[in-house]
């Protein structure tokens, strides 16, 4: 596929929204691995956030973009969410979704049941969070978390490993000590298209996002793998993974 490959501070004017989310969640026949690799991370976050070793007090949210299904089950857990992501644009899905907005993406057997605890009192609101600055929520004051959550958004962020490491770290330091990182990545990734056009992607293997954990000062307590790939005409990637890390209880 030919055409520009859209990088960095593109996304702010060239990311959007309603198509990303009619290219990877409709749940269609044109969508059957999108739909998988949902499902896989659904199956991974349930697992995770019911089994009740993770829980607390405030939960941060980085790189949502304008899903929402990466909260049905960390919701239960944690008593506040703070959300952040680079795009102004993104949460402008997430208020119609909690507004029941028609032309809002919605999840099978979304009763709207779980609406309620993310918007009322439960969510600041949204921060601004640069995946490649040092301090990720820039002056934003957040006091430390006990469980950071961000999925399929590092490998779209970095522009190559040294900048995944780096921004790991800057994950790993809004935790709190013995807090968790919940993680999932498109592995081997080169490009993603959101409508007609074309977002870089970091190729990263398994180990590669294992190790940047660990060198960011966190256990990895789970990694869990799926060889399932987008469907070629949205996504070049081969597999992807869903890591538990924890931060070390004295760093
Ligand atoms: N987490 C969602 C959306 C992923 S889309 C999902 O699971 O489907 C990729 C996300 O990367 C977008 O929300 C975009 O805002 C974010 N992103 C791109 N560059 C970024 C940067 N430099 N810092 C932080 N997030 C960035």
């Amino acid at each position: 596929m030919e055409g520009k490959l859209y990088t960095g501070e593109d996304y702010k004017k060239e990311f959007d929204s309603q198509n990303y989310l009619k290219t990877y969640y409709t749940f269609d026949s044109g969508t059957v691995a999108e739909n998988e690799i949902l499902k896989f991370n659904l199956k991974n976050l349930f697992e995770t956030f019911s089994s009740g070793e993770l829980r607390g007090d405030v939960l941060s949210n980085t790189g949502p973009g304008p899903t929402i299904y990466q909260l049905l089950s960390a919701c239960e857990a944690f008593r506040e969410i703070i959300a952040s992501d680079h795009l102004q644009q993104n949460p402008q899905e997430v208020k119609k979704w909690l507004k029941k907005e028609p032309g809002v993406c919605e999840l099978e057997g979304d009763s709207g049941r779980r609406r309620r605890p993310v918007s009322k009192g439960q969510s600041r609101g949204l921060l601004k969070w640069d995946s490649n600055q040092p301090h990720p929520l820039g002056p934003a004051q957040v006091p430390p978390v006990n469980c950071v959550l961000t999925l399929l958004a590092l490998e779209c962020a970095c522009h190559d490993v040294d900048a995944y490491r780096a921004a790991g770290r800057g994950l790993v330091s809004l935790l709190k000590p013995g807090g968790h990182l919940v993680t999932a990545v498109a592995l081997r990734t080169q490009h993603y298209m959101v409508g007609a056009k074309k977002f870089f992607g970091l190729h990263l293997e398994k180990e590669t996002v294992e190790k940047a954990l660990q060198e960011a000062g966190c256990q990895v307590l789970r990694c869990r793998y799926s060889p399932v790939s987008y469907s070629e005409a949205h996504c070049i990637n081969e597999g992807i993974c869903f890591v538990v890390t924890r931060k070390s209880p004295r760093a």
